[in-house]
């Protein structure tokens, strides 16, 4: 393995190895480096994402969609058309919503033949300790030299945590994957004292579900996500084949992404829709950006700081949005649920919507 690259990329999750095959050309060497034994697993995700024409219509300023998300069949359990809004009386509202059900390893995966065929290496099982000017050192004592150095490792990633002040609200998560008949055609979002300050979700896979949920713990009243997983999968029969957890970034994307020769893209720059969870494509299309960025700046010179210029042209408005929306949900969040189920009705259906698809609130934006 070389020593010398010119970009080096902490993480091979979706930010990582978009963020590489974009980055890599016929005279930039790029390497992953990535701490786990295989990337992608153990699965720690809902694994829902919309489909392109859909993401097409919540991200008009991103261009070029086909070109950036080319799921293969094999990594798709299933198509849905609807999405449920529930609150705690069971009478939801329901929207046309086109969503893929992803196998979330299979699309890391395919992300990663993406970026070997693009000249991409890997290096994995490798945990990077920390990041001094242009090197990069690992637990193993090995030390990597990179002109540029892009942190997507996520929510624990060694730039973001060495490197940035600014702090990020991180939401605990649980979810479980049930056997079982479900709705395969609706994904459903629950709101109130099931997932107190966030929601949980039931989304169908072939064959079964993913189910899981996640709280903020300023409104949580002391009980543990545990508890509350407890209770909300007491609700679904089916064998339970597999069980985990993780944590989202809820305060979306830090203000500033570069600092000298080091970006953060993905989690790591908490590129999560706040209102909704959404963190694959997001962090895809915050990696695309990077990775074209960071090819033109060791080629043409281009300042890095082009990355959060751009960024911003493609995703603040809804980031913006988005953030707005949490807050809104804050105030609701701490109500009781008689009151969650008064605010979904009729005459709100249109503006819970657009707060959870991250448009402005009354149609302006
Ligand atoms: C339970 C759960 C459910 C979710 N459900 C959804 C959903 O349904 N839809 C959706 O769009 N998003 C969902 N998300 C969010 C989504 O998973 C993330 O936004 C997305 O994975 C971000 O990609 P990333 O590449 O930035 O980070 P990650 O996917 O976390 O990848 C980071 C990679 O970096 C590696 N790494 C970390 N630190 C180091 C280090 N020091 N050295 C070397 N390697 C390192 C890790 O091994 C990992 O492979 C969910 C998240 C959780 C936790």
């Amino acid at each position: 393995m070389n020593e010398h690259w010119d970009v080096i990329i902490i993480g091979g999750g979706p930010a990582g190895s978009t963020a590489a095959r974009y980055a890599s050309k016929e005279n930039i060497s790029v390497l992953v480096i990535d701490g786990k034994k295989e990337i992608g697993e153990p699965l720690q995700c809902g694994e829902l994402i919309p489909s392109v024409d859909e993401l097409c219509r919540l991200c008009p300023d991103v261009p070029d969609m086909e070109d950036l998300f080319q799921t293969p069949e094999h990594a798709i359990s299933l198509r849905t058309d609807k999405l449920k809004l529930v609150p705690p009386s069971g009478k939801a509202l329901e929207f046309p919503f086109e969503g893929i059900m992803l196998n979330r390893p299979e699309h890391d995966k395919s992300l990663i033949k993406l970026a070997k065929s693009k000249g991409v290496e890997y290096l994995i099982d490798t945990h990077v300790s920390k990041v001094s000017g242009n090197k990069v050192h690992t637990r193993k004592g090995d030390i990597f030299t990179g002109k540029v150095i892009l942190g997507c490792g996520g929510t624990n990633d060694p730039i973001r945590r060495d490197y940035w002040d600014e702090k990020s609200l991180n939401i605990p998560v649980k979810f479980m994957l049930i056997d079982g008949d479900y709705d395969d055609s609706t994904v459903e979002l629950h709101f109130g004292s099931s997932a107190p300050g966030g929601y949980a979700w039931v989304f169908p896979k072939k064959g079964g579900a993913n189910i899981g949920l996640g709280i903020q713990k300023k409104h949580s009243k002391g009980i543990s996500l545990n508890v509350y997983a407890k209770k909300f999968y007491s609700k679904f029969e089916g064998e339970v084949i597999y069980q985990g957890a993780g944590s989202l970034p809820m305060s979306g994307s830090v203000k500033s992404l570069v600092n000298d020769n080091k970006l953060i893209v993905g989690d790591s720059a908490g590129m999560v829709l706040p209102s909704n969870g959404a963190g694959i494509t997001t962090s895809m299309i915050g990696a695309r950006i990077a990775g074209q960025v960071v090819a033109k700046h060791i080629l043409e010179d281009l300042p890095l700081k082009e990355y959060e210029r751009i960024w911003n042209n493609q995703m603040g408005k809804i980031m913006r949005n988005s953030k707005r929306s949490l807050k809104m949900g804050n105030l609701l969040f701490k109500s009781p649920d008689f009151l969650v189920n008064l605010a979904f009705n009729r005459v709100t259906k249109r503006l819970l919507w657009r707060a959870v698809t991250c448009r402005a609130k009354f149609g302006i934006f």
